[in-house]
């Protein structure tokens, strides 16, 4: 189960070859009123040409308004896909810089300065109730083969004690069916945002082949996310620290779900949707398709 952890909750295949490698470059993006404004202002205009300067590198800056994730970035060939909580549109010179040597991967006195930074603005960060962020997404978690509704009751209720306290707040769903061409290079199986406490399972696994517990393992992974997810806040920590793999060693049949998915990513990897519905589940018309991606 390769993962990335410098870029985020990566699920790889065996390809061994990094998620996306698209360059092609995309109008800078803004997110909530506050990105808007910023996006008007040309202060995220500046603030991408920054850190490109710092970075050598072409930087696709899109500004967030997220309650929970301020930093989190995707390093392709030579295009830097960066997201950051508008109160970084406001940093002096010497916390980009910080910003820019975290983003490279060096030094832990960045992720000081920047956690530093974090808690001094917290005030910037806006306050919503997570049942209203959650209410806003499609969320279906009937499936033809699996209820994931079912399988993360259990999966909480049989490891609530490794989970280190009953889950609560944490919603599940399919995810939207991935516009994009087969055979995929990588399949991201599982992925949970801290900002919504949303966990969301590739529409590749509702296939009866697939065994419950090998689902049920994949929601553990994000339920752990959800326990350590200070570890997400500024990604200034490692994503997957040692206590979390020791933890994800806890699941009864680890060994099990690893081999079972060296042995079918291949099949995972040119998965289609099915071309016939039925109107359940993620494939349903009802479903709707969410452009945005939803970082851990
Ligand atoms: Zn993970």
């Amino acid at each position: 189960m390769g993962r990335l952890p410098s870029s985020g909750d990566r699920w790889k295949g065996a390809t061994g070859e990094p998620l996306k490698t698209v360059v092609k470059r995309r109008p800078r993006k803004t997110q909530g009123r506050a990105g808007r404004e910023a996006h008007r202002s040309g202060a995220a205009a500046r603030l991408e040409r920054q850190l490109g300067a710092l970075l050598y590198a072409e930087v696709d800056l899109y500004i967030t308004d997220n309650t929970y994730t301020m930093i989190s970035f995707q390093r392709g060939l030579d295009l830097w896909r960066v997201r950051l909580h508008h109160m970084f549109l406001e940093a002096e010179r010497g916390v980009i810089e910080q910003l820019a040597a975290y983003l490279r991967g060096s030094g832990r006195e960045a992720s000081a300065t920047l956690d530093r930074y974090i808690q001094l603005n917290r005030y910037r960060i806006r306050r919503v109730a997570l049942r209203h962020r959650q209410k806003k997404l499609a969320l279906p978690t009937a499936g033809r083969s699996h209820d994931l509704r079912l399988l993360f009751a259990s999966t909480c209720r049989d490891y609530e004690e490794v989970l280190g306290e009953p889950v609560e707040g944490v919603a599940i769903g399919w995810s939207p069916v991935p516009r994009v061409s087969v055979p995929r290079r990588s399949i991201k199986l599982g992925s949970y945002s801290a900002d919504t406490q949303v966990i969301r399972i590739h529409p590749a696994l509702d296939q009866a082949e697939v065994p419950e517990r090998f689902i049920r393992w994949i929601i553990f992974h994000e339920l752990l996310h959800h326990r350590f997810r200070q570890d997400l806040r500024a990604r200034t920590g490692c994503v997957h620290s040692a206590e979390f793999r020791r933890l994800e060693r806890t699941f009864p049949g680890w060994r099990t779900a690893l081999r079972w998915e060296q042995r079918h990513i291949d099949w995972l990897l040119c998965w289609r949707p099915p071309e016939e519905h039925d109107g359940m589940g993620p494939l349903g018309r009802g479903s709707t398709v969410r452009a945005a991606r939803v970082l851990p």
